[in-house]
């Protein structure tokens, strides 16, 4: 895989598919002008970019099935902002101090199909530009959601309520997990219905967490 990204890498160098640019499939300039989600979601979910936009779908497609990921980098750019944004205001007014950092998991089968779980790269990122930054925001804790079974592709269920169904009961806390207490900042890549982020939410608070705000890269 990376041999052969390499090759192609050579002979079809990566563009930004807005602004031509090489070296990555959407820069973070063009990242930044991208359209804003503006559909209807619930209060602790926080969506950045519309969906609809081209270049969006298209570089959280690349990610995901193409393996693209040093995309992880810039979509990690904008969500570490939205989260400091975020963080500033909750840790006043809701007492959201030290907040942990868990990925939207993936089954272990789709797992070892794709070879990583993209929206843990993300965090992974997030981690990296809090560092950078002489900072210790929050903590990746990547491994305490975890998702036993495989379930079908919530994209390919098109009603709410099946959405709802094929999704319930596919998250568990990992054993030995603390998670008593604590802060918790869930990140997913598309947010579609909010079933997944729902469920995983639901599993963290009967495991005791405090309170649970989530990010999605594209609504
Ligand atoms: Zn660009």
């Amino acid at each position: 895989m990376g041999l052969t990204n390499t090759i192609l890498g050579i002979i079809f160098p990566l563009k930004c598919l807005l602004c031509g640019k090489s070296g990555i499939d959407l820069c973070l300039e063009c990242l930044q002008d991208a359209p804003s989600a503006e559909r209807e979601s619930a209060k602790w979910i926080f969506p950045i970019f519309d969906y609809r936009h081209p270049a969006i779908k298209k570089s959280l497609w690349l990610l995901k099935y193409n393996g693209r990921k040093r995309l992880a980098n810039v979509f990690a750019e904008i969500i570490y902002g939205k989260i400091m944004e975020e963080l500033a205001e909750l840790s006043v007014m809701e007492n959201f101090s030290a907040p942990i950092l868990v990925p939207i998991p993936l089954s272990k089968k789709r797992y070892r199909e794709r070879g990583f779980n993209q929206t843990e790269l993300i965090c992974r990122e997030l981690i990296k530009i809090d560092k950078t930054n002489k900072k210790k925001n929050f903590i990746l804790e990547d491994s305490i959601l975890i998702k036993p079974n495989d379930t079908e592709h919530q994209a390919r269920i098109k009603d709410r309520t099946q959405r709802l169904k094929n999704i319930s009961g596919s998250f568990s806390i990992q054993k030995g997990s603390d998670i008593k207490g604590k802060n918790i900042i869930l990140i997913d890549d598309i947010l579609t219905t909010g079933a997944t982020l729902s469920e995983a939410r639901k599993v963290l608070r009967q495991a005791g967490a405090r309170k649970i705000i989530a990010f999605a890269v594209a609504h």
